[in-house]
């Protein structure tokens, strides 16, 4: 490609329609903000955090239509910013090893959604993994990446082009998100990256943005058009949870997005031992990609076309079902039925709850959250473990068992 790159100036465009986030929020921002006697801002910088997770958890009650088939790109600048040690050790290291965690959860909490990873440096975009529904062949890659040398600038045109290649061609009741994560507080664009911000509009591709620097106008611009969130992470931590909560769970389905039944099948893991006469080994259609491809006694077949497979969850390279086991694909059943918020009240509200129902901590003077329909009491720490993770009132649950 030859050299025709347009540079972008990313602060000093004019935004008439809106102000910007820090030019209307900033002052909110100084009167929330308080000193504590040390002079430390870390106990309000806490609250805030506090406050945005559980805000979190009162918008996820309600009913919508939930992309449960998600098709995402997840794009990691790897310009030179990424060499950054704000984040331990660096940018890069920090963001792959949070990936490591994010892969993991994507793939168990959405049993049958696939990831592609994009790498962007030097004003390329390079496909790091395709799209696929292995978490193994993911992994390999990230972990390999770490010894990535950062280079140059990225470049979001040429990021978003690739990851269109492959998403327009998805079926419409599917979701099509990009992720990206961002250092780099410029991109250098061989065209004009609005334009394609309308082409990923029209072709319903949602994109969302986390920055690792500032708030950037082209990316404010991007996820607006499309429907995606926009976050610049404050710390490590908070980075993770964004990654790990705010983009794990799916999205709401698109109105104009079509719904359809999907065949699936649930097959049986089989065994045979090397004793068993009539054990027939069997070809593994999993290992077909793989230079190491074999015969296997036992595995997964599928019930249409009996290939075998040594992983779930899968499409049959033959028939082209979708194979997932039913346990796995029940464990995203709670993003439809979400759990209720507590209310939430000072510990003087219930004098007769000294305890945490949960833990059984002492609650002191902290804020509790009752459960509306068991009445039982919760510490802050058992309320976002519920919500997060366990995705069930541990009250409710043993009253139907203890009638
Ligand atoms: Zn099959
Ligand atoms: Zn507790
Ligand atoms: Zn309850």
């Amino acid at each position: 490609m030859p050299d025709q790159h347009i540079k972008i100036s990313v602060i000093m465009d004019e935004e008439p329609e809106r102000t910007k986030r820090w030019e209307g929020g900033y002052e909110r921002t100084w009167e929330i903000l308080k000193e504590d006697e040390s002079g430390s801002l870390k106990a309000t910088v806490e609250e805030i955090l506090f406050q945005s997770k559980r805000d979190r958890i009162v918008k996820s009650t309600g009913q919508i239509r939930l992309g449960m088939m998600r098709h995402l790109f997840v794009v990691i600048d790897s310009s030179r910013s990424m060499e950054d040690q704000d984040l331990k050790p660096n940018r890069l290291t920090a963001t792959l090893k949070l990936m490591e965690a994010f892969i993991d959860e994507y793939f168990d909490q959405n049993p049958i959604s696939q990831v592609g990873i994009i790498m962007t440096k030097n004003k390329r975009a390079e496909k790091l993994t395709d799209l696929s529904g292995n978490p193994k062949k993911h992994m390999t890659a990230i972990r390999k990446a770490v010894d990535t040398v950062c280079l140059g600038e990225p470049s979001l045109y040429n990021s978003l082009n690739l990851a269109l290649q492959t998403l327009k061609h998805m079926p419409g009741h599917t979701s099509r998100e990009i992720l990206i994560i961002l250092s780099s507080l410029t991109t250098c664009d061989p065209a004009n990256i609005y334009e394609m911000i309308q082409t990923m509009k029209s072709l319903k591709v949602r994109v969302s943005v986390i920055g690792l620097s500032a708030e950037v106008r082209v990316c404010t611009m991007l996820t607006r058009e499309t429907g995606g969130t926009y976050h610049v992470i404050l710390d490590e931590s908070h980075f993770k949870e964004l990654l790990l909560t705010l983009h794990v769970k799916p999205p709401p389905a698109n109105a104009s997005s079509e719904c359809s039944l999907i065949r699936m099948g649930f097959p049986q893991h089989t065994f045979a031992s090397l004793t068993d006469q009539n054990a027939k080994p069997a070809f593994s259609m999993a290992l077909l990609d793989s230079t190491d491809a074999g015969l296997s006694l036992g595995g997964y077949f599928c019930p249409q076309c009996h290939g075998n497979y040594t992983e779930l969850p899968v499409e049959c390279k033959v028939c082209g079902l979708t194979l997932v086991s039913a346990p796995h694909l029940a464990r995203s059943f709670h993003h439809l039925f979400p759990l209720h918020a507590f209310t939430e009240m000072p510990v003087g509200d219930r004098p007769d709850k000294r305890f945490c129902d949960s833990c059984q901590g002492e609650l002191k003077d902290k804020t509790i959250f009752t459960c509306s329909s068991c009445k039982n009491v919760f510490c802050v720490e058992c309320d976002h473990f519920i919500h997060d993770s366990l995705h069930c009132c541990p009250g409710c649950v043993h009253s139907q068992r203890t009638p």
